[in-house]
């Protein structure tokens, strides 16, 4: 079913409590595409219950980001959810979420804010804020909901260590389940974004996967040294590749490496056409 207002979301889950079911929340900006849905299978699996909320949060954005243009597709989001059996997709408006006419900066509201050693890497660099969007959102939405368990994909690295790092330090009692990236045949992250793109972006996009299993295969081969690693990026971009950042950190705390271990994980940020696409790969695993 399609609920707007927190109070509905609510009183369905007090149902399910009273019949002592279990509860998994998806956490999505909606314009769902399979990376989504296998989130959404892994909820049913785990869970009785499952709520995908479809949500396109305006303070993770920043002013000059992608807010009035991200797609917006909540018909076929709904369609494709009650095909999976998804319970509930809770699509509230920005005024149901922040509350109406509130003015949405953080010299108003109360915000998360995640570690700056969390925040200050990788896409927090350039995206002064979002993280800080990211799990305000989040923790409100698991005070929505109170989910047992709560489904984010690997293809936003970052974020879902930033996410476990804000559930143990505020004691939230909630299961955070990860789920792998899922790719194109081509190699390519699926991502909602990735509809900005024309043909030959596409194209062009897919040197972020290749640049990563290039690494991979480098690193299995026996090259440590993440400089080394690094450098062997740059056989695969050309000028329509506006490269942000390509780091090789600890796969769990972000920190640095020197040399690469099978705990190391490899991220890239990159703009094609204008878009900024992320991407990234364990070394450590097949
Ligand atoms: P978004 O709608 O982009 O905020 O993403 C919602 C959730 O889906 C996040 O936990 C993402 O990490 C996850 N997700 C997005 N793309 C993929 C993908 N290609 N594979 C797996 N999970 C994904």
């Amino acid at each position: 079913m399609l609920l707007h207002t927190i109070k509905e979301v609510r009183e369905q889950i007090h149902k399910w409590r009273k019949d002592e079911l279990t509860v998994g929340l998806v956490p999505t900006m909606g314009a769902l595409h399979a990376g989504h849905m296998s989130l959404i299978k892994k909820a049913k699996e785990t869970c009785d219950r499952v709520v995908v909320s479809d949500f396109v949060n305006p303070i993770q954005f920043g002013p000059s980001e992608d807010f009035d243009k991200y797609p917006r597709t909540l018909d076929e989001d709904v369609k494709l959810c009650e095909k999976e059996g998804v319970d509930i997709v809770f699509a509230p408006s920005a005024n149901e979420m922040y509350g109406e006419g509130q003015k949405l900066s953080n010299d108003n509201l109360t915000y998360v804010c995640p570690p700056f050693f969390y925040v200050n890497t990788l896409c927090g660099k350039s995206r002064t804020g979002h993280f800080d969007g990211v799990c305000t959102v989040v923790l409100k939405l698991f005070n929505i909901v109170q989910p047992d368990f709560a489904f984010f994909g690997q293809k936003d690295a970052q974020q879902v260590i930033i996410i476990k790092k804000m559930v143990r330090d505020l004691n939230v009692p909630i299961t955070i389940v990860q789920c792998p990236i899922v790719r194109e045949e081509s190699g390519l992250a699926l991502s909602s974004r990735n509809q900005y793109l024309t043909e030959n972006g596409r194209q062009d996009a897919l040197v972020l996967s290749k640049i990563l299993h290039n690494i991979k295969s480098c690193y299995k081969r026996g090259i440590t040294e993440v400089n080394a690693l690094k450098e062997t990026a740059y056989n695969f971009l050309t000028n329509k590749h506006d490269l942000e950042y390509l780091e090789i950190v600890d796969k769990n705390t972000l920190e640095d490496k020197i040399k690469a271990d099978n705990e190391s994980i490899a991220l890239i940020a990159c703009r094609v056409e204008g878009v900024r696409l992320i991407d990234n790969i364990y070394l450590g695993e097949e």
